[in-house]
């Protein structure tokens, strides 16, 4: 969005109003793709109609299903994988130079699922992890499966003179710190989508985030695959712990948090840095897929229910108030009852403060999709609802615990359910994922606005969201 806007194009959200249509696509599982194909549809309609001049497929889809998106959808215009960010303007018929071959200015509207930057340049890395050539070598980022897809993985990185325009509020921003992912994970095709684990520089993300502080951004999220490997191919120590405490020292911002940590890559230095910062939020979001050690095994990750309940206990101790989310996968290939149960004991034990759980999806061109043993779609279904019913009574008890509390929170505005309420986060509160916070009375702050800071108290729980008044 970025280089097209700083290239003449102007940006819209209504696809009705746009000459050209990019629809950014996701393709990690079943429900992504379909998710993707169905709004590529929707959009190829504007194309139909005339309304629109080009329409652009860009994203993980066109990684995996280049040649098909285009031989069985031909409304479709040009595809930009997620290694090509750079060929956008040239997909949207749009000269660098901002000089318009079409009605200027344009029109675009960029449809997807997931805010996403796109940039100029590409930067790439030097040196590769040693790990990750290891996993090159045995197989793990091939295509070969794949009919139609390209050989070669992207290697693409945006960096600080990337253009960026945000898609998320003003007082908000991500900042992707690193692309790719080394792990060996079963189920998981991300590593042949994204290609291999590279790192941006130290310094880009520190320019981009004193930008972005300098633009009014109060909190920055961190994201990547694993967020917790970043800077091993810099030769970095405890690169994260650093990045981290480096960010905090930006004035402007209020918040720094970072999500998605491999278990066991938390180290005690980066629970150290979390710990003695005011900014640096108290939440570590710690996908651990499974508790039973033969599923973990088999889902090539490795830990077990004891394992993670130590490490859980470190992190509460190291941390104080320390908010602990995690995901698991139901119906993993082979997963028997008794390791269900396991599951289900793990998250009783462990008491997370939220928890989300997949159903398992069989990806073609991943170990998993070779394994015997394939669990029922609605015994999958089965246990992740039940597992959401043990977490939903963890929750209930969480939230209700609240009540009385006091919390800074960040206004986010009036509420998408509600005129009569607006919405807040808190540190426990990462964007978009998490339950909800609303504000039902603002006291003597009635000029309140989206992004200020103010001390709450929470008056109300529910399952999962909580009700405050500003004090
Ligand atoms: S760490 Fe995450 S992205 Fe990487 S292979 Fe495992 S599940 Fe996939």
């Amino acid at each position: 969005m970025g280089m097209l806007a700083t290239s003449g194009a102007e940006i819209t959200s209504r696809a009705e109003d746009a000459d050209i249509i990019v629809v950014n696509t996701c393709s990690f599982i079943d429900s992504a793709k379909q998710e993707s194909v169905d709004t590529i549809l929707e959009m190829a309609r504007f194309k139909e109609s005339g309304r629109a001049k080009k329409l652009i497929v860009a994203g993980c889809l066109v990684e995996r299903y280049r040649d098909e998106i285009q031989k069985n959808i031909p409304q479709v215009d040009a595809v930009v994988g997620t290694g090509e960010l750079d060929q956008i303007l040239a997909a949207a018929g749009i000269e660098a130079t901002g000089l318009t071959p079409l009605d200027s200015p344009f029109k675009i509207l960029n449809s997807n699922s997931a805010s996403q930057s796109l940039k100029s340049g590409v930067s790439r890395q030097p040196n590769a992890r040693a790990e990750g050539d290891a996993r090159e070598r045995s197989g793990r980022f091939s295509r070969t499966a794949w009919d139609g897809a390209t050989a070669a993985l992207p290697t693409y990185l945006y960096d600080e003179n990337t253009p960026r325009l945000l898609a998320t509020p003003k007082h908000s921003a991500y900042i992707k710190i690193a692309e790719g992912c080394d792990h060996p994970c079963a189920f998981c095709i991300i590593p042949q989508l994204r290609g291999k684990f590279r790192s941006r520089r130290f310094e880009s993300v520190v320019s981009e985030a004193e930008r972005l502080a300098n633009q009014g951004v109060r909190e920055v999220t961190l994201i990547g695959q694993d967020t917790t490997c970043y800077g091993e191919d810099l030769e970095l120590k405890d690169g994260l712990a650093h990045l981290l405490d480096r960010l905090s020292q930006i004035e402007q911002l209020r918040w720094v948090r970072f999500l998605y940590a491999y278990p066991n890559k938390i180290t005690g230095r980066l629970l150290e840095t979390i710990a003695a910062s005011e900014k640096i939020c108290s939440y570590l979001d710690v996908p651990l897929q499974h508790a039973s050690a033969a599923v973990l095994r088999r889902m090539k990750r490795g830990g077990s229910a004891d394992i993670f309940l130590r490490s859980i206990e470190k992190m509460r101790r190291a941390v104080p108030n320390l908010t602990l989310r995690t995901s698991f996968i139901a119906g993993f290939p082979g997963e028997t009852e008794q390791e269900f149960e396991e599951l289900c004991d793990f998250v009783r034990e462990a008491q997370f403060d939220w928890l989300g759980v997949f159903s398992y999806s069989d990806e073609e061109g991943t170990p998993a999709f070779r394994l015997g043993g394939k669990v029922a779609p609605r015994e999958i279904e089965r246990r992740r609802r039940q597992l959401m019913k043990i977490q939903k009574q963890i929750s209930r008890r969480k939230r209700k615990a609240a009540v009385g509390q006091e919390f800074e929170v960040m206004l986010e505005g009036p509420s998408q359910e509600t005129e009569l309420l607006w919405e807040a986060r808190s540190e426990m509160h990462a964007p978009e994922i998490d339950g909800k916070l609303f504000i039902n009375d603002f006291g003597e702050h009635a000029n309140a606005k989206p992004g200020e800071f103010y001390r709450s108290r929470i008056v109300e729980a529910h399952d999962y969201d909580l009700v405050a008044e500003l004090v």
